[in-house]
């Protein structure tokens, strides 16, 4: 029986829960019941243009493809509800993207960007995941290009004490670190050998888009517009392709890994 089957959710309805019992699910309970959503983000957008390389191509134009055509992919499966923070050339602040993911109910959040790193020679595609310390000055870096506004995380639970709200608040933001982490990693495992990487491709910093303590939420970096190479790479609708095929199977492996819902002890 397939658990995210239309049929199936239809049954959960006839049970008298209704679409509000549904909404009021905890997120990893809801996800046995209907498709997991996964919000896109492509970075940047309208008077933004994020990273520009040499010959003048913007990341936000990259980034708004590859996203789109993630997003046929993932629907293409059967197995997700894909949702976008944008889907044309307009801006939307950091904050505006997160509250967007909470609004969708989203069980993950992949942010879309390209780096610009100040060595032309350095290439490969990066994954992100927040801490309130960079895991290098590298990360820093990239932490301080992609943030131009802070987002404050939402709000604790209602209808319970505020040391409940705290308990539960922490299992959370736990619960949201391993999932983040086993998301980037399936990118790091998915890429590894098909898509150039980084050296130490998996990082972490204090990325405004990835503070909902809800929502296992990475950065993906998908290569350096300031390497003639990546530029290429990026631009090329074939390369995009595999590229795109590559995150559909990490997502697959992460929806199918139940080690992502497991609370560290
Ligand atoms: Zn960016």
């Amino acid at each position: 029986m397939c658990l995210n089957c239309d049929a199936t959710r239809r049954g959960f309805l006839r049970l008298g829960l209704g679409a509000a019992g549904l909404a009021a699910l905890p997120r990893r309970s809801r996800a046995f019941w209907v498709k997991p959503m996964i919000m896109l983000d492509p970075g940047h957008g309208g008077h933004d243009p994020g990273a520009i390389a040499p010959d003048g191509y913007y990341e936000k134009t990259i980034t708004l493809a590859t996203a789109l055509e993630l997003r046929h992919s993932l629907i293409e499966t059967g197995r997700y509800r894909v949702a976008m923070t944008r889907m044309s050339d307009h801006f939307v602040t950091l904050e505006g993207r997160v509250n967007l993911a909470v609004e969708h109910q989203a069980d993950m959040f992949l942010s879309m960007h390209c780096d610009h790193l100040p060595e032309a020679n350095l290439s490969g595609a990066s994954i992100f995941t927040l801490s309130n310390k960079a895991s290098d000055k590298l990360a820093a870096a990239v932490a301080q290009d992609e943030n131009s506004a802070d987002a404050p995380p939402s709000g604790a639970p209602a209808g319970v004490s505020p040391q409940v709200a705290s308990i539960l608040a922490s299992l959370e933001t736990r619960a949201t670190k391993i999932g983040s982490a086993t998301l980037a990693s399936d990118i790091a495992s998915s890429f590894s050998a098909r898509i150039p990487l980084l050296p130490n491709p998996e990082r972490s910093a204090n990325f405004a888009v990835l503070r909902d303590p809800s929502i296992p939420s990475t950065l993906l970096e998908m290569g350096c517009l300031s390497n003639a190479e990546d530029e290429r790479r990026l631009r090329n609708l074939e390369q995009r392709r595999l590229l795109v095929a590559r995150l559909t199977s990490a997502i697959d492996s992460y929806f199918n890994d139940p080690s992502r819902d497991r609370v560290a002890g």
